[in-house]
């Protein structure tokens, strides 16, 4: 079994002392890989004077030269024809440049490993028939983006009775109907059948706050999870704590933060980061994360804050191995009471964001305009 396989099949998810040396092996044959394949990740090595070799230890993938989201955006780095691949994703551009990242078969299986484990490890998977709500659009073949197929995917933790989203397609477009996804809301807590929602925590919020307003306040049936995913980014500007945003899960939905279940993740680097208990973010086997000084792009220590730099060998089809992305964060290692040793990755930030939406706009400006920017 290649090490890169190996790598994917680690069953400890939060022990990197475990997964320390094979992540650096399948790191070096990924490169190894990708230099062979991929003729300008060659020239950027080169240059950079950097050979796949040169990965022996963990120390030396700070050395391997990275990539910024934003060049991915713009350049299209292949190392594999498009035949071979069985799954090809977009990232949700602004202004228009969006990155593309294709899943050949293997890549595809590790990734699909990688979903099935994590998800043992938080206790996603149930047997028992679920409603699921996605703030989100209902997937169509011509809808490549990655929030888009992540939301579908993750309907089949749990078989659905039902799954309805906030985002229609209606006469060759998306049109937003958030006051069914609040009647709905209304109608399960009338049921037996456990729900999940899904989506952006700024959509989440957003309705939620609508339907304090309304003096509406039901109790969902037990087991129901409120799931986020893409990041906290609209709320940058305002500061919405997430402890504020647990209270009105609690308030609105009588759902409380033990079952507030978050994602990161991203287009460029698809690993399934999922909080613990205690919300934080551990870094899981089949990735590693460093976090870099704004100005000089060194490697910090633990506990300060930089941009985030991603590694995961998970992709054959390009080389996404090392890739900086635009976000500000910490990464900690003080432990957790949860128990996983692996340390966790607080994101405070983006980098360079204009035009941040404030939470005066209201849910449906918001979506709007993310609409715009997404399609
Ligand atoms: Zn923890």
């Amino acid at each position: 079994m290649s090490n890169v396989n190996r790598l994917f099949s680690v069953r400890k998810i939060y022990d990197p002392d475990k997964s320390d040396a094979l992540f650096v092996k399948a790191m070096r044959d990924n490169c190894r890989y990708q230099y062979k394949h991929c003729r300008e990740y060659c020239e950027i090595l080169d240059r950079e004077g950097f050979s796949p070799d040169d990965i022996k230890t963990s120390i030396d993938l700070a050395r391997l030269p990275f990539l910024p989201t934003l060049y991915l955006k713009r350049h299209r780095l292949t190392s594999m024809s498009a035949r071979r691949l069985i799954l090809k994703v977009t990232s949700s551009g602004t202004s228009g440049a969006k990155s593309f990242v294709g899943f050949n078969m293997r890549s595809m299986r590790n990734a699909f490993k990688m979903v099935c484990r994590v998800a043992r490890y938080h206790k996603l998977w149930s047997a028992r028939l679920t409603r699921y709500v996605i703030f989100g659009y209902r997937p169509c073949r011509d809808n490549s983006l990655g929030a888009s197929k992540s939301a579908w995917g993750f309907t089949f933790f749990a078989p659905a009775a039902s799954r309805v989203y906030a985002l229609e397609r209606k006469q060759g477009g998306y049109k937003l109907d958030l006051a069914n996804i609040k009647s709905k809301l209304v109608k399960y807590s009338k049921g037996h059948l456990p729900v999940r929602t899904m989506g952006f925590p700024a959509y989440t919020f957003f309705l939620l706050r609508q339907m304090k307003e309304e003096g509406i306040s039901v109790r969902l049936p037990k087991g129901s999870l409120v799931c986020l995913g893409g990041g906290w980014k609209q709320f940058y500007a305002e500061k919405v704590s997430k402890e504020e945003f647990y209270k009105l899960c609690y308030e609105v939905l009588g759902v409380d933060d033990k079952h507030v279940v978050e994602f990161f993740g991203a287009v460029e680097h698809p690993i399934l980061y999922t909080d613990c208990r205690f919300h934080h973010f551990h870094v899981p086997a089949y990735s590693r994360v460093i976090i870099r000084d704004v100005d000089t792009l060194k490697p910090l220590p633990y506990g300060e804050a930089g941009l985030v730099n991603l590694l995961t060998p998970v992709f054959d089809s390009g080389p996404m191995l090392s890739i900086l992305t635009d976000d500000i964060g910490v990464l900690h290692n003080e432990g957790c009471p949860c128990g996983a040793s692996a340390p966790h990755l607080e994101i405070l930030g983006r980098t360079g964001v204009k035009d941040i939406v404030t939470c005066a706009q209201g849910a449906e400006s918001l979506l709007k305009d993310m609409l715009k920017e997404d399609l």
